[in-house]
Protein backbone atom coordinates (compact mmCIF):
# COMPACT_ATOMS: atom_id res chain seq x y z
CA UNK A 1 0.00 0.00 0.00
CA UNK A 2 1.59 3.24 -0.86
CA UNK A 3 0.62 6.35 1.35
CA UNK A 4 -1.72 8.88 0.49
CA UNK A 5 -2.65 12.42 1.67
CA UNK A 6 -5.40 10.64 4.02
CA UNK A 7 -2.41 8.40 5.98
CA UNK A 8 -0.94 11.55 7.04
CA UNK A 9 -1.52 12.81 10.78
CA UNK A 10 -1.99 16.41 10.44
CA UNK A 11 -2.83 16.89 14.62
CA UNK A 12 -0.07 19.90 14.63
CA UNK A 13 -1.24 22.31 12.62
CA UNK A 14 -0.93 26.14 13.64
CA UNK A 15 1.28 24.71 16.37
CA UNK A 16 4.92 25.61 17.02
CA UNK A 17 7.43 23.27 18.55
CA UNK A 18 10.71 23.57 19.31
CA UNK A 19 12.97 20.93 19.62
CA UNK A 20 16.12 21.05 20.62
CA UNK A 21 19.12 18.45 19.98
CA UNK A 22 17.02 18.77 16.57
CA UNK A 23 19.99 17.90 14.48
CA UNK A 24 20.75 14.61 15.05
CA UNK A 25 19.14 11.03 16.11
CA UNK A 26 15.92 10.83 17.80
CA UNK A 27 15.43 14.98 17.48
CA UNK A 28 15.99 15.17 13.82
CA UNK A 29 13.25 12.46 13.25
CA UNK A 30 10.97 14.28 15.70
CA UNK A 31 11.66 17.91 13.93
CA UNK A 32 10.65 15.62 10.48
CA UNK A 33 7.55 14.04 12.17
CA UNK A 34 6.01 17.37 13.81
CA UNK A 35 6.66 19.27 10.49
CA UNK A 36 4.88 16.37 8.82
CA UNK A 37 2.20 17.00 11.04
CA UNK A 38 1.67 20.27 10.32
CA UNK A 39 3.56 22.26 13.26
CA UNK A 40 5.97 25.28 12.76
CA UNK A 41 9.49 23.90 13.70
CA UNK A 42 12.23 25.43 15.55
CA UNK A 43 15.24 23.58 15.25
CA UNK A 44 17.94 24.28 18.47
CA UNK A 45 21.16 22.88 18.87
CA UNK A 46 25.32 23.26 18.95
CA UNK A 47 25.47 22.03 15.27
CA UNK A 48 25.91 24.61 13.02
CA UNK A 49 26.23 22.21 9.93
CA UNK A 50 23.28 19.65 10.07
CA UNK A 51 21.03 22.16 12.16
CA UNK A 52 20.49 24.64 9.89
CA UNK A 53 20.12 21.99 7.01
CA UNK A 54 17.31 19.76 8.85
CA UNK A 55 15.22 23.36 9.68
CA UNK A 56 15.50 24.32 5.65
CA UNK A 57 14.00 20.77 4.90
CA UNK A 58 11.26 21.25 6.88
CA UNK A 59 10.66 25.25 6.07
CA UNK A 60 11.48 26.09 10.18
CA UNK A 61 14.40 27.91 11.71
CA UNK A 62 17.48 27.03 13.04
CA UNK A 63 18.61 28.70 16.16
CA UNK A 64 22.07 27.75 17.64
CA UNK A 65 22.18 27.38 20.88
CA UNK A 66 24.01 25.99 23.86
CA UNK A 67 21.33 23.96 26.55
CA UNK A 68 23.64 24.34 29.15
CA UNK A 69 23.85 28.35 28.72
CA UNK A 70 20.47 30.13 30.25
CA UNK A 71 20.76 33.39 28.22
CA UNK A 72 21.16 31.13 24.74
CA UNK A 73 17.75 29.21 25.87
CA UNK A 74 15.90 32.53 26.80
CA UNK A 75 16.42 33.84 23.33
CA UNK A 76 16.04 30.22 21.80
CA UNK A 77 12.22 30.49 23.17
CA UNK A 78 12.05 34.45 22.47
CA UNK A 79 12.74 33.80 18.88
CA UNK A 80 10.02 31.33 18.56
CA UNK A 81 7.67 33.43 20.04
CA UNK A 82 8.65 36.49 17.46
CA UNK A 83 8.95 34.16 14.27
CA UNK A 84 5.78 31.99 14.79
CA UNK A 85 3.43 33.79 17.35
CA UNK A 86 3.36 31.26 20.22
CA UNK A 87 5.58 28.50 21.85
CA UNK A 88 2.55 25.19 21.79
CA UNK A 89 5.33 22.55 21.86
CA UNK A 90 8.56 21.96 24.16
CA UNK A 91 10.61 18.73 23.01
CA UNK A 92 13.70 19.13 25.27
CA UNK A 93 15.79 16.61 24.07
CA UNK A 94 19.51 17.74 23.87
CA UNK A 95 21.80 14.80 25.95
CA UNK A 96 24.97 13.26 26.04
CA UNK A 97 26.91 10.17 27.33
CA UNK A 98 30.27 10.37 26.79
CA UNK A 99 32.57 7.33 27.38
CA UNK A 100 34.21 8.36 30.13
CA UNK A 101 30.75 8.47 31.94
CA UNK A 102 31.18 5.21 33.49
CA UNK A 103 31.57 3.23 36.54
CA UNK A 104 31.32 5.49 39.76
CA UNK A 105 34.44 4.08 40.46
CA UNK A 106 36.06 5.59 37.59
CA UNK A 107 34.13 9.09 36.63
CA UNK A 108 35.43 11.86 37.19
CA UNK A 109 34.49 15.10 38.98
CA UNK A 110 34.22 16.98 35.52
CA UNK A 111 32.53 14.22 33.83
CA UNK A 112 29.92 14.12 36.15
CA UNK A 113 29.43 18.04 36.19
CA UNK A 114 29.46 18.02 32.22
CA UNK A 115 26.58 15.21 31.60
CA UNK A 116 24.74 16.79 34.50
CA UNK A 117 25.09 20.29 33.26
CA UNK A 118 23.58 19.08 29.04
CA UNK A 119 21.11 16.51 30.30
CA UNK A 120 19.75 17.66 33.53
CA UNK A 121 20.33 21.30 34.14
CA UNK A 122 19.36 21.47 30.24
CA UNK A 123 16.00 20.60 31.21
CA UNK A 124 15.01 23.23 33.94
CA UNK A 125 16.37 26.05 31.82
CA UNK A 126 14.15 25.14 28.95
CA UNK A 127 11.25 24.60 31.13
CA UNK A 128 11.82 27.60 32.79
CA UNK A 129 11.90 29.49 29.09
CA UNK A 130 8.91 27.68 27.76
CA UNK A 131 6.69 27.78 31.41
CA UNK A 132 5.65 31.54 30.89
CA UNK A 133 4.76 31.66 27.12
CA UNK A 134 2.79 28.47 27.63
CA UNK A 135 1.29 29.79 30.68
CA UNK A 136 -0.33 32.48 29.28
CA UNK A 137 -1.39 30.94 26.27
CA UNK A 138 -3.40 28.20 28.72
CA UNK A 139 -2.02 26.07 26.91
CA UNK A 140 0.82 23.52 25.96
CA UNK A 141 2.84 20.29 25.81
CA UNK A 142 6.02 20.01 27.11
CA UNK A 143 8.11 16.58 26.25
CA UNK A 144 11.54 16.07 28.01
CA UNK A 145 14.07 13.07 26.97
CA UNK A 146 14.71 10.69 30.01
CA UNK A 147 15.43 7.33 29.34
CA UNK A 148 14.83 3.85 30.75
CA UNK A 149 17.82 4.20 32.75
CA UNK A 150 15.57 6.73 34.47
CA UNK A 151 13.93 3.17 35.81
CA UNK A 152 16.10 0.46 35.58
CA UNK A 153 19.91 -0.41 36.66
CA UNK A 154 22.53 -1.48 34.62
CA UNK A 155 25.89 -3.04 35.42
CA UNK A 156 27.36 -1.64 32.10
CA UNK A 157 26.88 1.58 34.33
CA UNK A 158 26.99 5.31 33.05
CA UNK A 159 26.68 7.00 36.27
CA UNK A 160 26.09 10.44 35.67
CA UNK A 161 23.84 9.59 32.80
CA UNK A 162 22.06 7.62 34.49
CA UNK A 163 21.42 10.34 37.71
CA UNK A 164 20.81 13.06 35.31
CA UNK A 165 17.73 11.36 33.37
CA UNK A 166 16.54 10.23 37.15
CA UNK A 167 16.50 13.54 37.82
CA UNK A 168 14.49 14.32 34.51
CA UNK A 169 11.93 11.80 35.45
CA UNK A 170 11.43 13.54 38.59
CA UNK A 171 11.48 17.11 37.38
CA UNK A 172 8.80 16.26 34.48
CA UNK A 173 6.42 14.98 36.74
CA UNK A 174 6.69 17.76 39.43
CA UNK A 175 5.84 20.05 36.56
CA UNK A 176 3.28 17.94 35.01
CA UNK A 177 1.45 17.87 38.74
CA UNK A 178 2.27 21.63 39.10
CA UNK A 179 0.78 23.45 36.13
CA UNK A 180 -1.86 20.92 35.15
CA UNK A 181 -4.66 23.55 36.15
CA UNK A 182 -2.91 26.34 33.79
CA UNK A 183 -3.71 24.24 30.53
CA UNK A 184 0.31 22.58 30.60
CA UNK A 185 1.00 19.06 30.28
CA UNK A 186 4.60 17.62 31.11
CA UNK A 187 5.41 13.83 30.06
CA UNK A 188 8.86 12.44 30.43
CA UNK A 189 9.44 9.98 27.06
CA UNK A 190 11.88 7.52 28.01
CA UNK A 191 13.26 5.34 25.12
CA UNK A 192 14.63 2.37 25.46
CA UNK A 193 17.73 1.80 23.62
CA UNK A 194 17.46 3.49 19.93
CA UNK A 195 19.66 2.28 16.96
CA UNK A 196 21.74 5.42 16.67
CA UNK A 197 25.57 5.71 15.27
CA UNK A 198 26.73 4.80 19.01
CA UNK A 199 24.92 1.64 18.74
CA UNK A 200 25.85 0.19 15.62
CA UNK A 201 29.44 1.20 16.37
CA UNK A 202 29.42 -0.97 19.42
CA UNK A 203 27.51 -3.79 17.43
CA UNK A 204 30.39 -3.76 14.67
CA UNK A 205 33.39 -3.38 17.81
CA UNK A 206 31.69 -5.34 20.78
CA UNK A 207 29.31 -8.02 19.47
CA UNK A 208 29.42 -10.06 23.30
CA UNK A 209 28.47 -6.73 24.70
CA UNK A 210 26.24 -5.47 22.45
CA UNK A 211 24.04 -8.87 22.62
CA UNK A 212 24.45 -8.04 26.59
CA UNK A 213 22.05 -5.49 25.81
CA UNK A 214 19.33 -7.19 23.28
CA UNK A 215 19.14 -10.04 24.91
CA UNK A 216 16.93 -8.06 27.48
CA UNK A 217 14.53 -6.33 24.89
CA UNK A 218 11.20 -8.75 24.38
CA UNK A 219 10.71 -7.12 21.12
CA UNK A 220 14.01 -8.49 19.85
CA UNK A 221 15.67 -5.44 18.63
CA UNK A 222 16.46 -1.89 18.98
CA UNK A 223 14.11 0.86 18.86
CA UNK A 224 14.14 3.46 15.62
CA UNK A 225 14.14 7.34 16.24
CA UNK A 226 11.08 7.01 13.89
CA UNK A 227 9.76 5.30 16.51
CA UNK A 228 10.49 7.86 18.91
CA UNK A 229 9.16 10.54 16.88
CA UNK A 230 5.79 8.99 16.55
CA UNK A 231 5.99 8.91 20.31
CA UNK A 232 6.58 12.38 21.19
CA UNK A 233 4.22 13.62 18.13
CA UNK A 234 1.18 11.92 20.18
CA UNK A 235 2.11 13.63 23.35
CA UNK A 236 2.58 17.19 21.44
CA UNK A 237 -0.77 16.88 20.38
CA UNK A 238 -3.85 17.35 22.19
CA UNK A 239 -4.86 13.04 21.52
CA UNK A 240 -3.13 12.80 24.72
CA UNK A 241 -5.10 15.48 26.12
CA UNK A 242 -5.35 13.69 29.57
CA UNK A 243 -1.23 12.72 30.08
CA UNK A 244 0.19 14.67 32.30
CA UNK A 245 3.05 14.04 34.77
CA UNK A 246 3.49 10.63 32.98
CA UNK A 247 6.53 7.75 32.87
CA UNK A 248 6.23 7.49 28.98
CA UNK A 249 8.21 4.59 28.14
CA UNK A 250 9.03 3.60 24.62
CA UNK A 251 11.23 1.08 25.24
CA UNK A 252 10.33 -2.55 23.32
CA UNK A 253 9.19 -3.84 26.90
CA UNK A 254 12.75 -3.61 28.17
CA UNK A 255 11.46 -2.48 31.55
CA UNK A 256 8.45 -4.80 31.76
CA UNK A 257 10.51 -8.11 31.09
CA UNK A 258 12.06 -10.92 33.40
CA UNK A 259 12.48 -13.47 31.13
CA UNK A 260 12.36 -12.41 27.15
CA UNK A 261 11.44 -14.80 24.55
CA UNK A 262 14.00 -16.99 22.93
P1 LIG B 1 22.37 12.35 19.18
O1 LIG B 1 23.77 12.43 19.67
O2 LIG B 1 22.09 11.66 17.87
O3 LIG B 1 21.74 13.84 19.11
C1 LIG B 1 21.90 14.74 20.16
C2 LIG B 1 21.90 16.15 19.60
O4 LIG B 1 22.03 17.04 20.72
C3 LIG B 1 23.09 16.43 18.66
O5 LIG B 1 22.63 17.04 17.47
C4 LIG B 1 23.98 17.38 19.46
O6 LIG B 1 24.67 18.33 18.65
C5 LIG B 1 22.95 18.07 20.36
N1 LIG B 1 23.56 18.62 21.58
C6 LIG B 1 24.45 18.03 22.40
N2 LIG B 1 24.80 18.89 23.38
C7 LIG B 1 24.12 20.04 23.18
C8 LIG B 1 24.08 21.29 23.83
N3 LIG B 1 24.82 21.53 24.92
N4 LIG B 1 23.26 22.25 23.33
C9 LIG B 1 22.52 22.02 22.22
N5 LIG B 1 22.53 20.87 21.55
C10 LIG B 1 23.33 19.88 22.02
O7 LIG B 1 21.54 11.67 20.38
P2 LIG B 1 20.19 10.79 20.41
O8 LIG B 1 20.60 9.37 20.50
O9 LIG B 1 19.25 11.22 19.39
O10 LIG B 1 19.65 11.20 21.86
C11 LIG B 1 18.70 12.23 22.06
C12 LIG B 1 18.21 12.16 23.49
O11 LIG B 1 17.65 10.86 23.73
C13 LIG B 1 19.29 12.36 24.54
O12 LIG B 1 18.77 13.09 25.62
C14 LIG B 1 19.60 10.93 24.96
O13 LIG B 1 20.13 10.87 26.26
C15 LIG B 1 18.23 10.31 24.89
N6 LIG B 1 18.22 8.85 24.78
C16 LIG B 1 18.85 8.23 23.74
C17 LIG B 1 18.81 6.85 23.68
C18 LIG B 1 19.51 6.11 22.56
O14 LIG B 1 19.61 4.88 22.61
N7 LIG B 1 19.98 6.80 21.54
C19 LIG B 1 18.12 6.10 24.65
C20 LIG B 1 17.48 6.77 25.68
C21 LIG B 1 17.53 8.16 25.73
Amino acid sequence: MTATDDDVCRRLVGRVAVVTGGASGIGLATVRRLASEGARVVVADLDTTAGPRVAEEVDGLFVEADVTDSAAVDHLFEQANSTYGSVDVAFNNAGISPPEDESILETGIDTWRRVQEVNLTSVYLCCQAALPYMIEQGKGSIINTASFVAVMGAATSQISYSASKGGVLAMSRELGVQFARQGVRVNALCPGPVNTPLLQELFAKDAVSAQRRLVHVPLGRFGEPEEMAAAVAFLASDDSSFMTGSTFLVDGGISAAYVTPL
